[in-house]
Protein backbone atom coordinates (compact mmCIF):
# COMPACT_ATOMS: atom_id res chain seq x y z
CA UNK A 1 0.00 0.00 0.00
CA UNK A 2 2.63 2.59 0.78
CA UNK A 3 4.29 1.77 -2.20
CA UNK A 4 1.74 2.45 -4.15
CA UNK A 5 1.36 5.58 -2.65
CA UNK A 6 4.83 6.53 -3.50
CA UNK A 7 4.40 5.75 -6.99
CA UNK A 8 1.26 7.92 -7.16
CA UNK A 9 3.43 10.45 -5.68
CA UNK A 10 6.17 10.36 -8.21
CA UNK A 11 3.66 10.23 -11.12
CA UNK A 12 1.88 13.12 -9.34
CA UNK A 13 5.55 15.31 -8.99
CA UNK A 14 6.27 13.75 -12.60
CA UNK A 15 3.38 14.97 -14.70
CA UNK A 16 4.15 18.37 -12.42
CA UNK A 17 7.70 18.39 -13.70
CA UNK A 18 6.74 18.26 -16.99
CA UNK A 19 3.89 20.61 -17.00
CA UNK A 20 6.45 23.15 -15.49
CA UNK A 21 9.02 21.82 -17.84
CA UNK A 22 6.54 22.19 -21.18
CA UNK A 23 5.63 25.74 -19.45
CA UNK A 24 9.36 26.97 -19.89
CA UNK A 25 10.90 25.33 -22.77
CA UNK A 26 7.80 24.76 -25.63
CA UNK A 27 8.28 27.14 -28.14
CA UNK A 28 5.14 29.34 -28.16
CA UNK A 29 3.29 29.45 -31.67
CA UNK A 30 0.86 31.77 -30.68
CA UNK A 31 2.37 35.09 -29.07
CA UNK A 32 0.11 38.06 -27.66
CA UNK A 33 1.98 41.31 -27.09
CA UNK A 34 -0.45 43.57 -25.17
CA UNK A 35 0.73 47.39 -24.79
CA UNK A 36 -0.91 49.66 -22.74
CA UNK A 37 0.08 53.04 -23.56
CA UNK A 38 0.60 54.86 -20.23
CA UNK A 39 -0.02 52.16 -18.30
CA UNK A 40 2.24 52.76 -15.29
CA UNK A 41 2.13 50.82 -12.19
CA UNK A 42 -0.33 52.66 -10.79
CA UNK A 43 -2.94 52.48 -13.52
CA UNK A 44 -2.83 48.68 -12.70
CA UNK A 45 -2.55 49.27 -9.45
CA UNK A 46 -5.53 51.92 -8.86
CA UNK A 47 -7.74 50.20 -10.98
CA UNK A 48 -7.51 46.76 -8.89
CA UNK A 49 -8.05 49.48 -6.03
CA UNK A 50 -10.66 50.67 -7.06
CA UNK A 51 -12.60 47.49 -8.95
CA UNK A 52 -12.42 46.64 -4.87
CA UNK A 53 -13.40 49.49 -3.26
CA UNK A 54 -16.08 49.51 -5.67
CA UNK A 55 -17.15 46.66 -3.75
CA UNK A 56 -16.84 48.63 -0.82
CA UNK A 57 -13.41 46.60 0.45
CA UNK A 58 -10.13 48.38 1.15
CA UNK A 59 -7.61 46.18 -1.21
CA UNK A 60 -7.23 45.24 -4.60
CA UNK A 61 -9.87 42.99 -6.91
CA UNK A 62 -6.88 41.65 -9.21
CA UNK A 63 -7.69 42.06 -13.40
CA UNK A 64 -7.21 39.15 -15.23
CA UNK A 65 -3.28 40.12 -16.60
CA UNK A 66 -2.40 41.12 -12.86
CA UNK A 67 -2.49 37.39 -11.69
CA UNK A 68 -0.26 36.47 -14.43
CA UNK A 69 2.42 34.26 -12.91
CA UNK A 70 5.60 35.90 -14.10
CA UNK A 71 6.57 39.18 -13.76
CA UNK A 72 9.11 42.45 -13.96
CA UNK A 73 9.32 45.22 -14.27
CA UNK A 74 10.77 48.09 -17.75
CA UNK A 75 12.90 51.23 -17.67
CA UNK A 76 11.32 53.58 -20.57
CA UNK A 77 14.13 56.21 -21.25
CA UNK A 78 14.42 57.03 -24.40
CA UNK A 79 17.94 58.06 -26.49
CA UNK A 80 17.02 62.33 -26.41
CA UNK A 81 15.38 62.22 -22.90
CA UNK A 82 14.52 60.21 -19.57
CA UNK A 83 11.17 61.21 -20.31
CA UNK A 84 10.19 58.95 -23.58
CA UNK A 85 7.50 59.15 -26.06
CA UNK A 86 5.38 57.20 -27.37
CA UNK A 87 7.21 56.65 -30.61
CA UNK A 88 10.27 56.50 -29.30
CA UNK A 89 9.03 54.25 -26.36
CA UNK A 90 7.03 51.58 -29.55
CA UNK A 91 10.20 51.72 -31.05
CA UNK A 92 11.76 50.24 -28.09
CA UNK A 93 8.92 47.65 -27.50
CA UNK A 94 8.70 47.12 -30.87
CA UNK A 95 13.25 46.60 -32.47
CA UNK A 96 14.91 46.33 -29.37
CA UNK A 97 16.61 49.40 -30.36
CA UNK A 98 16.52 53.45 -28.35
CA UNK A 99 15.52 55.94 -30.54
CA UNK A 100 14.78 60.17 -29.83
CA UNK A 101 11.35 61.15 -29.00
CA UNK A 102 9.06 61.72 -32.14
CA UNK A 103 11.03 58.89 -33.98
CA UNK A 104 9.88 55.43 -35.55
CA UNK A 105 11.81 52.73 -36.35
CA UNK A 106 15.15 54.60 -37.16
CA UNK A 107 18.03 54.83 -35.23
CA UNK A 108 18.72 58.20 -33.89
CA UNK A 109 20.85 58.91 -37.00
CA UNK A 110 17.61 59.38 -38.61
CA UNK A 111 18.35 57.40 -41.59
CA UNK A 112 19.47 53.55 -40.35
CA UNK A 113 15.99 51.60 -40.28
CA UNK A 114 15.83 49.10 -37.94
CA UNK A 115 12.69 46.04 -38.49
CA UNK A 116 10.36 45.22 -35.70
CA UNK A 117 9.51 41.95 -33.75
CA UNK A 118 6.49 41.58 -36.49
CA UNK A 119 8.68 41.66 -39.29
CA UNK A 120 11.11 38.74 -37.41
CA UNK A 121 7.64 36.86 -36.88
CA UNK A 122 6.26 37.77 -40.67
CA UNK A 123 9.94 35.94 -41.71
CA UNK A 124 9.47 32.91 -39.09
CA UNK A 125 6.17 32.41 -41.15
CA UNK A 126 3.59 33.47 -38.43
CA UNK A 127 0.90 35.66 -39.15
CA UNK A 128 0.81 39.18 -38.05
CA UNK A 129 -1.58 41.11 -36.49
CA UNK A 130 -1.14 45.17 -35.43
CA UNK A 131 -3.94 46.78 -33.90
CA UNK A 132 -4.94 49.56 -31.75
CA UNK A 133 -7.93 51.59 -30.01
CA UNK A 134 -6.26 54.33 -31.64
CA UNK A 135 -6.10 55.24 -35.24
CA UNK A 136 -4.05 53.21 -37.14
CA UNK A 137 -0.94 55.08 -38.09
CA UNK A 138 -0.63 56.29 -34.21
CA UNK A 139 2.77 55.83 -32.93
CA UNK A 140 2.43 53.07 -31.10
CA UNK A 141 1.29 50.56 -33.72
CA UNK A 142 3.46 52.27 -36.66
CA UNK A 143 6.63 51.59 -34.30
CA UNK A 144 5.92 48.11 -35.69
CA UNK A 145 6.14 48.92 -39.71
CA UNK A 146 7.07 52.32 -39.86
CA UNK A 147 10.27 54.25 -40.44
CA UNK A 148 9.85 57.93 -39.88
CA UNK A 149 11.63 60.76 -38.43
CA UNK A 150 8.71 61.94 -36.97
CA UNK A 151 5.07 60.35 -35.72
CA UNK A 152 3.27 63.42 -37.38
CA UNK A 153 3.80 62.26 -40.88
CA UNK A 154 0.32 60.41 -40.98
CA UNK A 155 -0.14 59.98 -44.47
CA UNK A 156 3.25 58.32 -45.27
CA UNK A 157 2.76 56.16 -42.25
CA UNK A 158 -0.44 55.04 -44.04
CA UNK A 159 1.61 54.09 -46.78
CA UNK A 160 4.35 52.35 -45.26
CA UNK A 161 1.13 50.09 -43.33
CA UNK A 162 0.25 48.52 -46.56
CA UNK A 163 3.47 48.22 -47.74
CA UNK A 164 4.61 45.96 -44.68
CA UNK A 165 2.50 43.23 -46.05
CA UNK A 166 1.07 41.97 -42.63
CA UNK A 167 -2.04 40.25 -42.32
CA UNK A 168 -4.25 41.95 -40.02
CA UNK A 169 -4.40 45.95 -39.29
CA UNK A 170 -7.08 47.74 -36.73
CA UNK A 171 -7.90 50.69 -35.52
CA UNK A 172 -9.67 54.03 -35.79
CA UNK A 173 -9.31 55.33 -39.39
CA UNK A 174 -6.48 56.80 -41.00
CA UNK A 175 -5.92 60.30 -39.98
CA UNK A 176 -4.87 61.83 -43.22
CA UNK A 177 -5.90 59.47 -45.76
CA UNK A 178 -5.85 62.36 -47.97
CA UNK A 179 -3.50 64.23 -50.71
CA UNK A 180 -4.04 66.29 -53.75
CA UNK A 181 -3.68 64.57 -56.59
CA UNK A 182 -3.01 60.74 -55.08
CA UNK A 183 -5.37 58.40 -54.53
CA UNK A 184 -6.65 58.27 -51.25
CA UNK A 185 -4.77 55.67 -48.24
CA UNK A 186 -8.17 53.83 -48.78
CA UNK A 187 -7.92 53.20 -52.73
CA UNK A 188 -3.89 52.30 -51.84
CA UNK A 189 -4.58 50.17 -49.22
CA UNK A 190 -6.83 48.01 -51.50
CA UNK A 191 -4.65 48.07 -54.60
CA UNK A 192 -1.98 46.68 -52.12
CA UNK A 193 -4.21 43.80 -51.67
CA UNK A 194 -5.96 44.65 -48.59
CA UNK A 195 -9.76 44.29 -47.66
CA UNK A 196 -10.66 47.24 -45.78
CA UNK A 197 -13.57 46.33 -43.50
CA UNK A 198 -15.83 48.72 -40.83
CA UNK A 199 -16.82 47.50 -37.55
CA UNK A 200 -17.07 43.85 -36.60
CA UNK A 201 -20.69 42.97 -38.55
CA UNK A 202 -18.54 43.58 -41.60
CA UNK A 203 -15.65 41.71 -40.71
CA UNK A 204 -17.65 38.88 -39.93
CA UNK A 205 -19.46 39.23 -43.58
CA UNK A 206 -15.98 40.01 -45.11
CA UNK A 207 -13.56 37.59 -43.36
CA UNK A 208 -13.43 34.34 -45.28
CA UNK A 209 -12.64 35.54 -49.21
CA UNK A 210 -10.23 38.74 -47.54
CA UNK A 211 -6.54 38.05 -48.23
CA UNK A 212 -5.49 40.60 -46.01
CA UNK A 213 -7.22 43.09 -43.88
CA UNK A 214 -7.76 47.09 -42.52
CA UNK A 215 -10.88 46.60 -39.88
CA UNK A 216 -11.73 50.25 -39.51
CA UNK A 217 -14.93 51.82 -37.13
CA UNK A 218 -17.88 52.78 -39.23
CA UNK A 219 -17.53 55.72 -41.26
CA UNK A 220 -20.23 56.99 -39.20
CA UNK A 221 -18.08 56.92 -36.43
CA UNK A 222 -15.17 58.62 -37.75
CA UNK A 223 -17.14 61.47 -39.04
CA UNK A 224 -17.66 62.01 -35.12
CA UNK A 225 -14.17 61.33 -33.92
CA UNK A 226 -11.85 59.72 -36.67
CA UNK A 227 -8.81 59.88 -34.57
CA UNK A 228 -9.80 56.62 -31.89
CA UNK A 229 -13.11 54.77 -30.91
CA UNK A 230 -14.77 56.18 -28.12
CA UNK A 231 -13.63 55.68 -24.57
CA UNK A 232 -14.80 52.73 -22.57
CA UNK A 233 -16.67 55.05 -20.12
CA UNK A 234 -18.69 57.13 -23.17
CA UNK A 235 -19.01 53.45 -24.92
CA UNK A 236 -22.48 53.62 -27.00
CA UNK A 237 -24.01 50.78 -28.58
CA UNK A 238 -22.62 49.59 -31.75
CA UNK A 239 -19.00 51.36 -31.20
CA UNK A 240 -16.48 49.09 -32.20
CA UNK A 241 -14.49 48.00 -28.93
CA UNK A 242 -10.88 46.83 -27.87
CA UNK A 243 -12.40 43.33 -27.60
CA UNK A 244 -14.12 42.99 -30.96
CA UNK A 245 -10.50 43.95 -32.40
CA UNK A 246 -8.96 41.57 -30.55
CA UNK A 247 -11.61 38.36 -31.38
CA UNK A 248 -11.85 39.55 -35.10
CA UNK A 249 -7.72 39.55 -34.86
CA UNK A 250 -7.78 36.03 -33.30
CA UNK A 251 -9.92 34.50 -35.87
CA UNK A 252 -8.15 35.75 -38.97
CA UNK A 253 -4.63 35.26 -37.88
CA UNK A 254 -5.76 32.01 -37.10
CA UNK A 255 -7.41 31.35 -40.86
CA UNK A 256 -3.73 32.48 -41.97
CA UNK A 257 -1.68 30.33 -40.43
CA UNK A 258 -3.21 28.08 -37.72
CA UNK A 259 0.26 26.76 -36.70
CA UNK A 260 1.77 30.22 -36.38
CA UNK A 261 0.86 34.13 -35.47
CA UNK A 262 1.96 37.56 -33.49
CA UNK A 263 -0.36 39.97 -32.25
CA UNK A 264 0.19 43.23 -31.06
CA UNK A 265 -3.08 45.25 -29.43
CA UNK A 266 -2.78 48.66 -27.97
CA UNK A 267 -5.04 49.88 -25.26
CA UNK A 268 -3.92 53.37 -26.67
CA UNK A 269 -6.90 55.78 -24.57
CA UNK A 270 -5.52 54.83 -21.14
CA UNK A 271 -2.72 57.61 -22.29
CA UNK A 272 -5.05 59.80 -23.60
CA UNK A 273 -7.37 59.70 -20.26
CA UNK A 274 -3.90 60.69 -18.83
CA UNK A 275 -3.22 63.18 -20.20
CA UNK A 276 -6.29 64.74 -19.16
CA UNK A 277 -5.61 63.24 -15.29
CA UNK A 278 -9.03 61.86 -15.89
CA UNK A 279 -8.77 58.72 -13.38
CA UNK A 280 -11.63 57.04 -13.88
CA UNK A 281 -11.71 57.42 -17.38
CA UNK A 282 -8.21 55.72 -16.98
CA UNK A 283 -9.53 52.73 -14.45
CA UNK A 284 -12.57 52.02 -17.37
CA UNK A 285 -9.57 52.29 -20.07
CA UNK A 286 -7.28 49.48 -18.07
CA UNK A 287 -10.72 47.44 -17.74
CA UNK A 288 -11.60 47.38 -21.13
CA UNK A 289 -8.22 46.70 -21.84
CA UNK A 290 -8.21 43.68 -19.64
CA UNK A 291 -11.19 42.62 -21.00
CA UNK A 292 -9.51 42.23 -24.75
CA UNK A 293 -6.95 40.27 -22.21
CA UNK A 294 -9.24 38.26 -21.22
CA UNK A 295 -10.24 36.76 -24.95
CA UNK A 296 -6.55 36.43 -25.23
CA UNK A 297 -6.87 34.41 -22.04
CA UNK A 298 -8.80 32.07 -22.86
CA UNK A 299 -6.96 31.63 -25.77
CA UNK A 300 -4.32 30.32 -23.88
CA UNK A 301 -5.86 28.50 -22.15
CA UNK A 302 -7.13 26.15 -24.81
CA UNK A 303 -3.56 26.15 -26.32
CA UNK A 304 -1.63 26.41 -22.88
CA UNK A 305 1.69 25.22 -23.73
CA UNK A 306 1.49 26.69 -27.35
CA UNK A 307 0.55 30.84 -26.42
CA UNK A 308 2.47 33.15 -24.81
CA UNK A 309 1.17 36.50 -23.43
CA UNK A 310 2.88 39.22 -22.71
CA UNK A 311 1.20 42.78 -21.31
CA UNK A 312 3.52 45.52 -20.67
CA UNK A 313 3.11 49.46 -21.21
CA UNK A 314 5.25 51.96 -23.20
CA UNK A 315 5.34 54.55 -20.46
CA UNK A 316 3.11 56.36 -17.41
CA UNK A 317 1.10 59.07 -17.64
CA UNK A 318 0.56 61.64 -15.59
CA UNK A 319 2.36 61.20 -12.47
CA UNK A 320 -0.61 59.22 -10.89
CA UNK A 321 0.17 59.10 -7.30
CA UNK A 322 -2.67 56.89 -5.39
CA UNK A 323 -3.16 59.57 -2.11
CA UNK A 324 -2.99 63.11 -2.21
CA UNK A 325 -3.53 63.55 1.29
CA UNK A 326 -3.97 62.16 4.71
CA UNK A 327 -4.50 58.65 4.91
CA UNK A 328 -8.63 58.63 3.39
CA UNK A 329 -8.34 56.93 0.23
CA UNK A 330 -11.74 57.00 -1.67
CA UNK A 331 -11.60 55.61 -5.25
CA UNK A 332 -15.31 53.92 -5.24
CA UNK A 333 -15.98 58.01 -5.73
CA UNK A 334 -14.68 57.77 -9.20
CA UNK A 335 -17.62 55.29 -10.15
CA UNK A 336 -19.88 58.07 -10.05
CA UNK A 337 -18.32 60.09 -13.09
CA UNK A 338 -20.61 58.92 -15.93
CA UNK A 339 -18.65 60.25 -18.92
CA UNK A 340 -15.12 61.36 -19.90
CA UNK A 341 -14.27 64.60 -19.03
CA UNK A 342 -13.68 65.63 -23.12
CA UNK A 343 -17.01 63.91 -23.56
CA UNK A 344 -18.85 65.76 -20.43
CA UNK A 345 -17.08 68.86 -22.22
CA UNK A 346 -19.48 68.69 -25.38
CA UNK A 347 -22.75 67.74 -23.30
CA UNK A 348 -22.28 70.78 -21.11
CA UNK A 349 -21.20 72.92 -24.49
CA UNK A 350 -25.08 71.41 -25.87
CA UNK A 351 -26.69 72.08 -22.97
CA UNK A 352 -25.51 75.91 -22.99
CA UNK A 353 -26.49 76.05 -26.65
CA UNK A 354 -30.05 74.52 -25.95
CA UNK A 355 -30.83 77.00 -22.87
CA UNK A 356 -28.61 80.34 -23.84
CA UNK A 357 -29.38 82.72 -21.88
CA UNK A 358 -31.96 81.39 -19.76
CA UNK A 359 -29.11 78.49 -18.62
CA UNK A 360 -30.05 78.53 -14.57
CA UNK A 361 -27.60 77.38 -12.33
CA UNK A 362 -29.92 74.45 -10.92
CA UNK A 363 -29.89 73.07 -14.40
CA UNK A 364 -26.09 72.92 -14.38
CA UNK A 365 -26.12 71.89 -10.56
CA UNK A 366 -28.54 68.84 -11.54
CA UNK A 367 -26.75 67.22 -14.23
CA UNK A 368 -23.00 67.48 -12.11
CA UNK A 369 -25.26 65.28 -9.68
CA UNK A 370 -26.24 63.05 -12.29
CA UNK A 371 -22.71 62.74 -13.90
CA UNK A 372 -20.16 63.35 -10.91
CA UNK A 373 -22.45 62.32 -8.24
CA UNK A 374 -21.35 65.77 -6.16
CA UNK A 375 -23.63 66.50 -3.17
CA UNK A 376 -25.13 62.94 -3.23
CA UNK A 377 -22.55 60.41 -3.51
CA UNK A 378 -19.94 62.81 -3.54
CA UNK A 379 -19.54 65.55 -1.03
CA UNK A 380 -17.60 68.51 -2.09
CA UNK A 381 -16.08 71.73 -0.22
CA UNK A 382 -17.57 75.43 0.03
CA UNK A 383 -14.78 75.98 -2.39
CA UNK A 384 -15.57 73.37 -4.67
CA UNK A 385 -19.06 74.28 -5.41
CA UNK A 386 -18.19 77.87 -5.98
CA UNK A 387 -15.07 77.37 -8.32
CA UNK A 388 -17.95 75.37 -10.29
CA UNK A 389 -20.39 77.64 -9.98
CA UNK A 390 -18.01 80.40 -10.98
CA UNK A 391 -17.36 78.24 -14.12
CA UNK A 392 -21.46 78.47 -14.97
CA UNK A 393 -21.19 82.03 -14.91
CA UNK A 394 -18.83 82.20 -17.33
CA UNK A 395 -20.52 80.25 -19.74
CA UNK A 396 -23.61 82.15 -19.07
CA UNK A 397 -21.25 85.23 -19.82
CA UNK A 398 -20.17 84.21 -22.93
CA UNK A 399 -16.47 83.59 -21.30
CA UNK A 400 -16.10 80.42 -21.10
CA UNK A 401 -12.83 78.90 -20.93
CA UNK A 402 -11.02 75.71 -22.07
CA UNK A 403 -7.95 73.69 -20.59
CA UNK A 404 -6.28 72.73 -23.93
CA UNK A 405 -4.54 69.27 -23.40
CA UNK A 406 -2.86 66.64 -25.55
CA UNK A 407 -5.39 65.09 -27.19
CA UNK A 408 -8.34 67.32 -26.21
CA UNK A 409 -10.09 70.67 -26.00
CA UNK A 410 -11.73 70.15 -22.69
CA UNK A 411 -14.10 73.25 -20.81
CA UNK A 412 -13.73 74.80 -17.73
CA UNK A 413 -16.54 72.92 -16.15
CA UNK A 414 -15.73 69.60 -17.39
CA UNK A 415 -12.13 70.27 -16.33
CA UNK A 416 -13.17 71.45 -13.05
CA UNK A 417 -15.84 68.81 -12.32
CA UNK A 418 -13.39 66.15 -12.95
CA UNK A 419 -10.40 67.61 -11.03
CA UNK A 420 -12.58 67.76 -8.30
CA UNK A 421 -13.28 63.93 -7.94
CA UNK A 422 -9.83 63.09 -9.01
CA UNK A 423 -8.66 65.35 -5.77
CA UNK A 424 -11.68 63.60 -3.43
CA UNK A 425 -10.85 60.78 -4.56
CA UNK A 426 -6.98 61.07 -3.09
CA UNK A 427 -5.71 60.66 -6.89
CA UNK A 428 -2.68 62.88 -7.32
CA UNK A 429 -1.80 64.02 -10.44
CA UNK A 430 1.98 65.34 -11.21
CA UNK A 431 2.12 65.92 -14.90
CA UNK A 432 -0.19 66.36 -17.92
CA UNK A 433 2.83 64.73 -19.90
CA UNK A 434 4.63 61.16 -19.38
CA UNK A 435 6.95 60.83 -16.69
CA UNK A 436 9.97 58.22 -15.98
CA UNK A 437 8.47 56.14 -14.21
CA UNK A 438 8.73 52.05 -14.59
CA UNK A 439 6.78 49.94 -16.54
CA UNK A 440 4.97 46.75 -15.20
CA UNK A 441 5.44 43.57 -17.33
CA UNK A 442 3.35 40.54 -16.97
CA UNK A 443 3.57 37.25 -18.75
CA UNK A 444 1.97 33.88 -19.14
CA UNK A 445 2.27 30.95 -20.71
CA UNK A 446 4.96 28.90 -23.37
CA UNK A 447 8.49 30.78 -21.80
CA UNK A 448 6.63 33.40 -19.65
CA UNK A 449 9.24 32.97 -17.16
CA UNK A 450 12.20 34.47 -19.41
CA UNK A 451 10.29 37.65 -18.10
CA UNK A 452 11.99 38.65 -14.63
CA UNK A 453 13.89 41.20 -12.49
CA UNK A 454 14.37 44.61 -13.80
CA UNK A 455 15.23 45.05 -17.71
CA UNK A 456 14.84 47.77 -20.35
CA UNK A 457 12.16 48.11 -22.54
CA UNK A 458 14.80 47.47 -25.56
CA UNK A 459 14.71 44.21 -23.80
CA UNK A 460 11.17 43.11 -24.20
CA UNK A 461 10.82 42.03 -27.74
CA UNK A 462 14.19 40.32 -27.67
CA UNK A 463 12.87 38.35 -25.22
CA UNK A 464 10.24 37.35 -26.85
CA UNK A 465 11.77 36.40 -29.91
CA UNK A 466 14.40 34.14 -28.22
CA UNK A 467 11.14 32.40 -26.94
CA UNK A 468 9.11 32.16 -29.94
CA UNK A 469 12.56 31.23 -32.38
CA UNK A 470 11.83 34.67 -34.50
CA UNK A 471 15.48 35.45 -36.02
CA UNK A 472 15.89 38.95 -34.84
CA UNK A 473 17.35 41.34 -37.85
CA UNK A 474 18.62 44.94 -37.69
ZN1 LIG B 1 0.98 60.16 -24.45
Amino acid sequence: MKSHILTILFLLSFAGYTAAQQDTCQRPKYVFYFIGDGMGMNQVNGTETYLAAKEGRIGIKPLSFGEFPYTSFATTYSSSNGITDSAAAGTALATGHKTYNSCLGLLPDSVTAVSSIAVWAKQAGAAVGITTSVSVDHATPAAFYAHRRNRNMYYEIGQDMYRSGFDFFAGSDFLKPERPGEATLYRQTQDAGYTIVRGYKDYQKKARKAERIVMLQTEEASKNDRSAIPYAIDRQKGDMTLVEITKAAIDFLKRKNSDRFFLMVEGGKIDWAGHNNDASTVYEEVIDMDNAIRVAFDFYKKHPYETLIVVTADHETGGMGLGNKDYTQKLDLLQFQKMSAPQYSNHVNQIAKQYGDSLSWDIIRDDLKENFGFWNQVKISKQQEEQLYKAYEDILAGREKSQKTLYSQINNLSYLAKSILNMNARIGWTSGAHTNGYVPVFAIGAGADQFHGRIDNTEIPKIIARIAGYEMKQ
